[in-house]
C-alpha cells in the first residue's frame, strides 16, 4: 500500500533570529519579565507592544497559555461564581475549561451546518438562562455571521470575548479576529500560528479589563513595566483589589515570539495556499463535503474540515482506519471515544446536563479534520488527496462491507 511518510505534526524550524534573540535572553540570565536591566524594556513588553500595533489596538498582555488568556479575559471582565457562560457546542476542551477554572457554567450553543455558532440558539440560550458572557470559539478558523452574533450579545447585554486561537491575523469584513468582543484571547502553543512551545496573548481596548488582567496575571506591582497597558498613575485601587493569579509569560518565550510576528502575513500566505491546494484537491472527492466559509471572512489556515454526510458510521471508521494505514492521522468527531484533541462535547462529562444541541450532534457525527504543517508542500497535499482517495474507495466498496 503506497504510504505518505512525513509527520503532520512536524514544525518548521524556529527562524534564526529568534534562536539568536534566545540564546541572548539565555546568556543575560534576566528571564523573568520583570527582571530588566537599566534602561531595558524586555522582551515581553516589546513582543506585547508588537502584538497590539499589529492587532490595531491599545493593549496587548502576553500568559502562559491560551487557556489561561481565556480565564484571564472572563476574570478581568467581571465573572462571578457561578455564572452562566455561553459558548459554542464545536469548541476545544480548554474552553469550557477556563470557564470551569474561572468559576462559571458553561452553557453550550448549537451550531450551524458550517460549523459557527447559531445566533438563533443563542439567543435562546441567553433568554433561558440570562448568561452575562459569551466565550466565542471562532473553532478550526470558522468565523461565523459577526453581525448576527453582535447583535444577539448587544440585546441581551452579553459580554463578548472571542477566542482567537486559531484566527490569529484572520479578519471579517476588514475587521481583525479579536477586535469584535471586549477582548481576544490568542495562543502561541506549537500547533498554532506562533510557536512558543506555550503561551497566550489577551487583548483589549478597554483599560479597566486591561489593568485587571495585568494585576491578575501575576505583575505584582510591576505593572509600570508594561509598554502595552494603561497608564502606571491609573490603576488606582484595581492594585490593591485583585487577587495575584499568576499566570505570566518569560522573555525567553517572548524572544522567539517577536521575529516570528513579523512572519505571519507570510506565514497565512502559505498555510492559506497549501489548503487551498488540499481543498481543491478533495472537492471531486465523493462524498466529501467541505466546510462554506463566509464570503466576509478573510481566512488564515488552521486546518481543514469536511462532512461525510452519506456514508454509515462503518463506513466513515473504514475510511478514517484505511488513512491512518497510508500515514494520514485523520481525526474524526464521530469517534464514540475522544483522542487527542478530537473532543466532543459528550466527553466534558464535569459539565452536567447539557441543552439539547441536535445540529452539533449530527455534524459531529460525520465531521472530520485534517491539520497541515508549513513543511509540507503541494506534491505532499496532491499526495495526501491521491491517498484518502484510495482509502474512500476502498471504504465505500460494495463488495468490501463486513
Ligand atoms: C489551543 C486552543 C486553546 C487553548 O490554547 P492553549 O495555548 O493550548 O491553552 C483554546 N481554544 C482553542 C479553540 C484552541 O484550539
Amino acid at each position: 500500500m503506497r504510504r505518505f511518510d512525513k509527520s503532520f505534526t512536524q514544525q518548521e524550524p524556529l527562524p534564526e533570529e529568534a534562536i539568536e534573540a534566545a540564546v541572548e535572553v539565555m546568556r543575560s540570565g534576566r528571564l523573568h519579565r520583570y527582571n530588566l536591566a537599566d534602561g531595558e524594556k524586555g522582551e515581553t513588553a516589546l513582543f506585547e507592544k508588537a502584538f497590539a500595533e499589529q492587532l490595531g489596538v491599545p493593549y496587548a498582555l502576553a500568559c502562559a497559555s491560551g487557556g489561561y488568556s481565556l480565564q484571564l479575559a472572563l476574570r478581568a471582565c467581571g465573572i462571578e461564581q457561578g455564572d452562566a457562560v455561553l459558548c459554542n457546542a464545536f469548541t476545544l476542551s480548554p474552553v469550557p475549561g477556563s470557564i470551569h477554572a474561572a468559576g462559571g457554567r458553561a452553557v453550550l450553543v448549537d451550531i450551524l451546518d458550517d460549523t459557527t455558532v447559531d445566533p438563533m440558539d443563542l439567543a435562546e440560550a441567553a433568554r433561558e438562562t440570562e448568561a452575562r458572557f459569551f466565550l466565542l470559539s471562532h473553532m478550526r478558523g470558522h468565523i461565523g455571521d459577526m453581525e448576527a452574533i453582535m447583535a444577539v450579545c448587544e440585546t441581551h447585554g452579553i459580554t463578548l470575548i472571542e477566542d482567537c486561537a486559531h484566527t490569529m491575523g484572520a479578519a471579517y469584513a476588514g475587521r481583525p479576529s479579536g477586535t469584535f468582543g471586549k477582548a481576544g484571547c490568542f495562543s502561541t502553543q506549537t500547533y498554532k500560528h506562533l510557536n512558543s512551545g506555550e503561551g497566550g496573548v489577551l487583548t483589549t481596548g478597554d483599560p479597566e479589563v486591561m489593568r485587571r488582567a495585568v494585576m491578575l496575571s501575576g505583575s505584582y506591582m510591576l505593572f509600570d513595566r508594561h509598554l502595552a497597558a494603561p497608564d502606571p498613575e491609573s490603576y488606582g485601587d484595581v492594585r490593591l483589589m485583585t487577587p495575584n493569579m499568576s499566570g505570566r509569560m518569560d522573555n525567553l518565550r517572548a524572544a522567539v515570539l517577536r521575529p516570528q510576528l513579523a512572519e505571519l502575513q507570510r506565514r497565512k500566505r502559505r498555510w492559506n495556499a497549501l489548503y487551498h491546494r488540499l481543498e481543491t484537491r478533495l472537492e471531486g472527492l465523493h462524498p466529501v463535503r467541505l466546510i462554506r466559509r463566509h464570503e466576509k471572512e478573510e481566512f488564515v489556515g488552521s486546518s481543514l474540515q469536511f462532512l461525510l454526510p452519506t456514508l454509515s458510521h462503518d463506513q466513515i471508521a473504514r475510511f478514517v482506519s484505511g488513512c491512518e494505514a497510508r500515514g494520514i492521522p485523520l481525526k474524526w468527531y464521530g469517534k464514540p471515544l475522544p483522542e487527542d484533541y478530537t473532543s466532543r462535547y459528550d466527553s466534558w462529562g464535569y459539565l452536567g446536563t447539557n441543552r439539547p444541541l441536535p445540529n452539533a450532534d449530527r455534524l459531529l457525527a460525520t465531521l472530520c479534520d485534517l491539520r497541515l504543517p508549513l513543511t509540507f508542500d503541494n506534491e505532499d497535499c496532491d499526495f495526501i488527496a491521491q491517498l484518502m482517495s484510495d482509502a474512500m474507495e476502498q471504504a465505500t466498496d460494495k463488495t468490501n462491507t463486513p
